[in-house]
């Protein structure tokens, strides 16, 4: 049977692999024999889940959203990860990686951030492992997204703001991986997302796929089947949908959405869409879809979201779309805001706007009466009011 799952090179299909400069061979070699030793230990799960269960709230609830399903003709839930600490899933993956990085022996921790969610939630982490935090953050989004710097600090992380580049999310990738390879020894990388080098989109998928491992047994109480018809979700790296899909990407019969960030437009230069406009490329250490111009010279994101705002995706993803596994739609922010009021209103419920994408492929789409739809709202919408305003339907 085909798998989508990574193969024992750190591949998925042609993308994915661990292209990393010499001095890190050794740093992402350790990684990638250590991580599922300890990740699969029991040890381990024990530690992790009490505190999936008592710090980060989970389970996290799977809500049956009556007016919406009226609406579109079909069984819609949502699974709530905006409602986990901190507001986001990423916690899920930070919490884990942490736990991964004592037990490798680190002391220091280094992330990447854009919108600055990855380095909030890594920032707790930390303050909880009475860890030290170091976090790249381009300069631009350093202003952008002040609050998060704020919170960052106040939780005891140092930010770094990185003016290389364009000054956003790929800069401080790109910065992280620098500092990386200058402290080799006692520094843990704690990637945000299902990219990187292998074994980093693996990893980040296992942290997450409490998700989809939650919407098993849930479906089960509620539907009396373990498995949906659809399962929607928003993309921008990758891992809110790798979690959501990860018990169901060999199971035919769960059709996988996807919504990526059109911007205005996926066929405009001010997209986010890099499914649809990306081209083979090597960017932050793997193989996967970037949006590059024919030099390869890597273009810039667009989009109102921040959390989506990166010019690739990551390598299952690339896979996974490409063997036609997944549906991808690329959704412009004004749809977004669209959705994002339509569950404010609906459901009371105010979606983050990376979120908001994945309610407005539900219009995009037909359903049959009885068909489960289950659709993650990755995040809350509490750092996106200003956005929300600013375009009011
Ligand atoms: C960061 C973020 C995303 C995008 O990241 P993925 O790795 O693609 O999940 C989506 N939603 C929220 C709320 C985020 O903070």
């Amino acid at each position: 049977m085909k798998s989508y799952q990574v193969d024992e090179n750190g591949f998925y299909g042609e993308f994915g692999g661990a292209y990393v400069p010499e001095i890190l061979y050794k740093c992402v070699h350790d990684l990638q024999e250590a991580y599922l030793p300890i990740i699969e230990s029991e040890e381990f799960k024990k530690e992790y889940h009490a505190l999936l269960r008592d710090y980060v709230g989970r389970p996290s609830p799977l809500y049956y959203a009556r007016r919406m399903s009226e609406k579109y003709g079909c069984r819609l839930y949502l699974k709530r990860e905006d409602l986990n600490h901190t507001g986001a899933h990423k916690i899920n993956n930070t919490i884990g990686q942490i736990l991964l990085a004592r037990k490798m022996g680190k002391t220091r921790i280094i992330a990447e951030t854009g919108a600055g969610q990855h380095g909030v939630a890594t920032a707790t982490a930390c303050a909880l492992m009475n860890m030290k935090c170091e976090v790249f953050m381009g300069a631009t989004d350093v202003e952008r997204q002040h609050t998060n710097v704020e919170r960052m600090r106040m939780l005891g992380a140092e930010v770094h703001p990185v003016r290389t580049g364009n000054m956003t999310l790929s800069d401080a990738c790109s910065a992280a991986i620098r500092d990386w390879c200058c402290h080799p020894k006692d520094t843990y990388y704690l990637v945000g997302s299902t990219m990187g080098p292998h074994p980093y989109p693996d990893l980040v998928a296992k942290m997450q796929s409490v998700i989809s491992e939650e919407i098993k047994g849930q479906l089960e109480e509620k539907e009396g089947r373990d498995y949906p018809d659809y399962l929607i979700a928003c993309i921008g790296g990758g891992s809110n949908a790798a979690g959501t899909i990860y018990h169901y990407m060999d199971d035919e019969r769960v059709k996988i959405v996807l919504a990526e960030a059109g911007g205005q437009g996926y066929m405009t230069d001010r997209t986010a869409a890099t499914i649809h406009r990306g081209t083979t490329g090597i960017l932050h250490g793997a193989k996967m879809l970037v949006m590059q111009d024919e030099d390869g010279q890597i273009q810039e994101a667009f989009t109102i979201s921040a959390g989506l705002d990166y010019p690739g995706v990551g390598p299952m993803h690339c896979n996974m779309a490409k063997q036609g596994r997944t549906e991808v739609l690329s959704i412009n922010d004004d749809e977004a805001i669209r959705g994002g009021y339509e569950l404010t209103r609906m459901e009371g419920i105010i979606p983050a706007i990376e979120s908001a994408h994945a309610i407005a492929a539900l219009e995009k789409l037909s359903f049959k009466p009885d068909d489960v739809v289950v659709l993650t709202v990755s995040g809350r919408g509490d750092k996106d009011i200003e956005t929300y305003l600013r375009s009011k339907v």
